[in-house]
């Protein structure tokens, strides 16, 4: 291998694009290849939101290092907006680890504060606190464009030299003398280290070299909520989840008079095929959802249900995000993929640790990140009860 290794990545969603610009910063040379266009998979179905309102060390030291490259990427000109988070708590018991959140989180550099129930609608004047004791919240977190997001790293990452190449699907490989040579629908392409940044379809692209990879692609729908008359305030994305306790609605600003809602948890973790599943929201999850929000925020002026589409969360068994090699003995092959519900938000620290596997064989720049590894403990069916 040169010391400018030649890095192919498969797949231009976020992950495939955050580690192509993690990796082009290193002075790799890099080719993305994408089956269809940027953002095309789930990427571009989600629902794009950014926050570090989390209970575990863990999941907000990660957060730490995605956060420093989105602020890098809006000084560049990328839009973040920061209508801020806030997480609602039904027990007690949600509240103390709000208030252990809220003392890691300041020594992070994070601004956070808890609520508690009566407050709530200091935030959310419409809110219903109804079965809660209280909430925190985040003012700088927020949403932003995934799409806009890949295209924005498109840009940077070509302006470095690297390639994307759209409409160029890997539909084979073999293993040459030092690398790989990829089999595409635009002809073969030799590389010194593939990384899988594939999403929902991560496990298919392992199989072609051989490997099994447990990604399971979960199906989950967002729907967007008109409202006849512009609310007086923003509405911060609000969460109704907490280590997998509460409903899992969740909903946030889009425009004035438009809100976008989804649901965090599934009725049914049955696989969907990525290259064929209903891309579109069921009538019957429509009516969940609104009986939800009405729940939740009674009086909104005029809420009518509008467009609702469905994506897939490529999901591990444990929910955590597979970053790096499933066989050491093949290091060149790095694993991007099984983000979940937080590819969007995580892209930023996966990049960076996907590229640090690539080009130096370890995490070196994000200690304790190598516990991300698909390791054959980690790398195991999702039960799809
Ligand atoms: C409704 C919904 C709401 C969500 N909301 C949020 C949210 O608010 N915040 C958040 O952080 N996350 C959210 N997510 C999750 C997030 O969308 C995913 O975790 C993330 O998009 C995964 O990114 P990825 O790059 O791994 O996969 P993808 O975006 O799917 O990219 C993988 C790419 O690989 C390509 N590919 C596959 N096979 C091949 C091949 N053989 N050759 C070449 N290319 C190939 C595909 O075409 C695809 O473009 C949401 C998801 C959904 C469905």
């Amino acid at each position: 291998m040169t010391s400018s290794p030649h890095v192919a990545i498969i797949g231009a969603g976020t992950l495939g694009m955050a580690t192509a610009s993690n990796l082009c910063a290193q002075g790799a040379r890099v080719t993305v290849l994408e089956a269809n266009g940027l953002a095309s998979g789930s990427s571009g179905r989600s629902v794009g939101v950014v926050g570090t309102q989390f209970t575990d060390p863990f999941d907000i030291m990660l957060r730490t290092h995605a956060i420093r490259q989105f602020r890098d990427w809006e000084s560049k000109g990328f839009k973040f907006n920061h209508i801020g988070y806030l997480r609602l708590a039904r027990t007690e018991a949600q509240m103390a680890l709000f208030e252990q959140s809220v003392r890691m989180q300041a020594e992070a550099g994070f601004r956070s504060r808890v609520y508690r129930a009566h407050e709530l609608t200091q935030l959310v004047p419409h809110m219903s606190a109804d079965g809660l004791a209280g909430g925190i919240f985040g003012p700088d977190d927020g949403f932003i464009d995934p799409y806009e997001l890949c295209n924005f790293l498109a840009e940077e990452v070509r302006a470095k030299g690297a390639a994307v190449r759209q409409a160029c699907k890997v539909l084979g490989v073999k293993r040459v003398a030092g690398g790989y040579l990829l089999e595409t629908t635009k002809g073969a392409i030799g590389c010194d280290i593939v990384v899988n940044a594939a999403g929902a379809w991560a496990r298919q692209v392992a199989a072609m070299f051989g490997q099994e990879l447990w990604v399971h692609p979960e199906r989950h729908e967002a729907i967007s909520i008109h409202l006849d008359r512009p609310l007086d305030y923003v509405m911060p994305m609000v969460m109704d989840l907490v280590n997998g306790e509460g409903t899992g609605l969740n909903f946030r600003h889009e425009k004035s008079t438009e809100l976008i809602a989804e649901v965090h948890k599934v009725k049914s973790r049955e696989p969907e095929n990525p290259d064929a599943y209903n891309d579109q929201c069921d009538e019957d999850s429509k009516v969940d959802l609104a009986e939800m929000l009405l729940e939740r925020v009674p009086d909104l002026p005029g809420a009518s249900l509008g467009r609702g589409w469905a994506g897939l969360y490529p999901v591990t068994a444990d929910h955590r995000p597979f970053v790096g090699p499933i066989d050491m003995s093949e290091p060149t092959l790095v694993t991007a993929a099984g983000a979940g519900g937080y590819g969007i938000q995580l892209s930023p620290v996966i990049g960076q640790v996907a590229a640090d596997w690539a080009l130096h064989g370890a995490p070196v720049s994000a200690p304790g990140t190598e516990t991300l590894r698909p390791t054959s403990d980690r790398n195991r069916p999702v039960s799809p009860t």
